[in-house]
């Protein structure tokens, strides 16, 4: 028998576009014969739009306006065997509707509540991956009510860090929000910016030099496996929005032009952090790696990554010979696995 799988895409964050982009390529690999897909877009307002409304919004690649509240479309997806949540961002990937669906007790692709949650948190993050003896840059937290109640303090937290440092809305994704801060004439910009979109910002150091970007896909529920590695290349000053939505803006190495000892690394301390993080499904592990020093450290864990046929993380497991449509099909299997 077919399984009906409920894909759903858009959601509120700052990332609609591009999940619906993602959510397009998904929609067009799940093999026909296996799988009864039902796309549910995710206006902008957090309405979900009926099927007719939500084929409109993948062709647009926006879901803008219409739809019903999210609980009663919860109510009428039972029936589905699987849901595939790809949803990027706040109330997406954050744990919000991984928490909705498993009081719905249905299955879905990708980590529950505490792995989305804690991994979407870029602070949190930092703070377990700590504890689980992951090298990483050095950070500080800053809350909304402290930038408007004592923004000498918040000034003064950066200049522990140093010039120049990263200012970034601590639960979001796709550089959106984020300011590579030059010195201390710039902060208050990055600082308000990160603020409009986030009540929690995080402030991090810069890598002592420019550092090479590295990222490592893993596919796995409780015994994981680590992808090749991939380097991305680029003229601009760091990854931002538009490099990596612009053709052309960036290059993909498969595998990554690096030392073996290098790649065995990136893979372990993956896994490593795909663990203590309590990921499931799978994860795209982000590195920055010195070359000079040969120094590694891990960025960020993304636990829905971009998925659109040309995406880094389909493309990993594709260099090592899993193909787009394999790679959905093992997804939702392992959304079905018993744990
Ligand atoms: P994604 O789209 O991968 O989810 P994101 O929005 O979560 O990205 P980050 O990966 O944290 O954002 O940062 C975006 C980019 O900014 C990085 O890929 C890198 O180019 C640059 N960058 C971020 N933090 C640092 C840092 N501490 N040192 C050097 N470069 C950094
Ligand atoms: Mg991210
Ligand atoms: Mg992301
Ligand atoms: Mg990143």
């Amino acid at each position: 028998m077919k399984k009906r799988i409920l894909l759903l895409a858009g959601g509120q964050s700052g990332e609609h576009e591009v999940s619906l982009m993602s959510a397009r390529s998904v929609l067009a690999a799940l093999p026909r014969d296996q799988f009864d897909v039902t796309p549910v877009a995710i206006s902008k307002q957090g309405r979900w739009l009926p099927p007719t409304d939500t084929r409109q919004a993948l062709e647009n690649g926006s879901a803008e306006s219409g739809g019903d509240l999210v609980l009663h479309r919860v109510a009428s997806a039972e029936g589905y065997d699987a849901v595939f949540p790809l949803l990027h961002g706040p109330m997406g990937e954050d744990g919000t509707v991984q928490g909705l669906l498993t009081l719905a007790g249905i299955p879905f692709v990708g980590s529950g509540v505490l792995g989305s949650a804690v991994s979407m948190d870029k602070v949190m993050t930092k703070q377990v991956l700590a504890s689980a003896g992951i090298p990483q840059v050095a950070w500080r937290l800053a809350v909304r009510r402290e930038w408007s109640s004592d923004a000498d303090d918040v000034r003064a937290r950066a200049a522990e860090l140093g010039f120049p440092l990263f200012v970034k809305p601590a639960n979001l994704g796709s550089s959106v929000g984020i300011s590579k801060v030059h010195g201390p004439g710039e902060l208050d910009a990055a600082l308000d910016l990160a603020f409009s979109l986030d009540r929690r910002v995080i402030l991090e150091a810069m890598t002592a030099s420019r550092p090479r970007e590295l990222e490592v896909g893993v596919l796995g529920n409780d015994a994981p496996i680590a992808s090749p590695v991939g380097e991305l290349r680029f003229a601009a000053e760091f990854y931002d929005y538009e490099t990596k939505y612009t053709e052309g803006r960036a290059e993909v190495h498969i595998p990554a032009p690096i030392p073996e000892d290098v790649a065995l690394r990136v893979r372990e301390l993956a896994l490593t952090a795909f663990r203590a993080l309590d990921c499931a499904g799978l994860a795209r592990v982000d590195f920055f790696y010195l070359e000079d020093s040969g120094e590694l450290v891990l960025n960020e864990v993304n636990t829905m990554p971009g998925f659109t046929q040309t995406s880094m993380y389909p493309k990993l497991f594709g260099a090592a010979g899993l193909g787009y449509s394999e790679l959905v099909t093992r997804l939702v299997e392992l959304a079905l696995e018993e744990r």
